[in-house]
């Protein structure tokens, strides 16, 4: 019964909601150089061998093994350039000055490099040289499939293109891939006491962190948010608003108002306006977090605090939004760490603490909780790499503790 009176886990939670998502409909067909960021809807398959020719992965001479003894002389009969290959067999006893990226020509088996060699007399590509050291088949020769085979799965349907997919597909010498639109998304601001920052503050009244904060976090995992809006604590208001967002999007993403008090009429509106899938949350912090649809529009109602809706945003609606763009949601990174100082808390709620990341002289990783958790105060936030998973029934833990911590980075490549 822990789940009706306490809220879901965050668990739960994520298994309910992934198991009523699905990929939006739309598919497009998109420039390989826009497409980091998007999810592919078709594999990206090599169309021929890669690099597809044998090539050099030194500057040095190209030759036989079997002549490559050291103290051997050998004539340079041409030369191999990038994009400029010799073009005929090379003889017994011969060798061809060659670049990197050059073919390796016919009849040759191995790539001196220039260091390892003796230049006898006139222009590199025409002299005799005389080697240093013995020569292996094979060496200094890139095969014609070492980047990819014909026919090779270069990224799945439903993988996320980082930057190094999109450049090894074009090195391939693809330039389009089959995409999953993205959702839409229009965001609503609730919460009379809010004023954007730089207008008046009359009494009372604090300046809207949540629209930046999710303007800002969809930026950064490529989402456009197409329209948003702030409204005040008035019901008619507020219903006028989430059934206009409703209309013009994908997901329907609210802050504020979704808790208990009088003022907080969002899981109501809900209700009667769509359906409620679940409400609540056990943890901390984010416990108000309604989710359900409305006009055919996925919505969630997140916390009125700046780091409650954060926390919610990254457990929750980022799996999901993720789900609906046609990817396997991945749960972040986890790693154990040591506590750099000790954590007291009150116990209650599973907690995801926010904490930097640093080393001990060993490089073994530490968190350092970033000071009072308080989830109205985004200095917790600030600059934090980690979450902490600590247990509801947890009051204190010594520091060197080994905890679970979710690793808040976003790849690079
Ligand atoms: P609520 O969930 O509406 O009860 O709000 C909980 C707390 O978060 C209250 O102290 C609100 O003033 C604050 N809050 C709500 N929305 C925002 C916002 N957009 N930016 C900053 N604080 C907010
Ligand atoms: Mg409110």
């Amino acid at each position: 019964m822990q789940e009706v009176r306490q809220g879901y886990t965050l668990d739960q939670a994520r298994a309910r909601l992934l198991a009523v998502l699905n990929p939006l409909p739309g598919r497009n067909v998109c420039p390989l150089r826009q497409a980091r960021g998007r999810v592919l809807a078709a594999p990206l398959v090599a169309p021929r061998a890669v690099p597809g020719f044998r090539a050099s992965s030194m500057d040095g001479y190209a030759l036989r093994a079997v002549d490559g003894r050291p103290g051997q002389s050998l004539p340079v009969v041409g030369c191999s350039a990038a994009g400029a290959p010799y073009g005929r067999p090379l003889q017994p006893g011969r060798a061809v000055r060659i670049f990197t990226g050059a073919v390796v020509p016919d009849g040759a088996d191995a790539v001196a490099p220039q260091e390892d060699v003796q230049l006898a007399q006139g222009e590199p590509s025409n002299s005799m040289i005389t080697l240093e050291t013995s020569i292996h088949p094979g060496q200094w020769v890139r095969s014609p499939q070492e980047e990819a085979a014909p026919g090779e799965q270069l990224a799945s349907a439903g993988q996320r293109l980082g930057s190094v997919d999109v450049v090894r597909a074009m090195g391939c010498g693809l330039c389009t891939a089959q995409v999953y639109s993205r959702p839409r998304v229009t965001l609503l601001i609730t919460g009379s006491e809010l004023r954007p920052a730089g207008d008046p503050l009359p009494p009372g009244t604090i300046c809207d962190s949540n629209g930046p904060l999710l303007l800002s976090l969809l930026e950064q995992l490529g989402l456009t948010v197409v329209d948003h809006q702030w409204v005040d604590d008035d019901p008619q208001r507020l219903e006028t608003a989430l059934l206009r967002l409703a209309g013009r999007s994908d997901v329907l993403i609210s802050t504020g108002g979704v808790s208990v008090g009088d003022g907080d009429h969002v899981r109501p509106l809900l209700e009667r306006l769509g359906t409620l899938q679940f409400w609540r949350l056990f943890l901390k912090p984010g416990r108000p977090f309604a989710t359900g649809t409305m006009a055919g529009t996925r919505f969630f109602g997140l916390p009125g605090n700046p780091v409650s809706a954060a926390v919610t945003f990254l457990q929750l609606v980022w799996p999901a939004l993720q789900a609906l763009e046609g990817a396997a949601p991945e749960p972040w990174p986890r790693l154990r760490v040591r506590l750099a100082d000790p954590l007291r808390r009150r116990p209650g709620r599973p907690e995801l603490v926010r904490a930097h990341l640093t080393t001990d002289y060993r490089g073994n990783p530490l968190a350092t909780p970033c000071g009072d958790q308080s989830s109205a105060r985004l200095a917790s936030l600030q600059g934090a790499d980690l979450l902490l998973e600590i247990d509801a029934s947890t009051t204190e833990l010594p520091a060197g503790t080994a905890v679970t911590a979710q690793l808040l980075r976003l790849p690079v490549l």
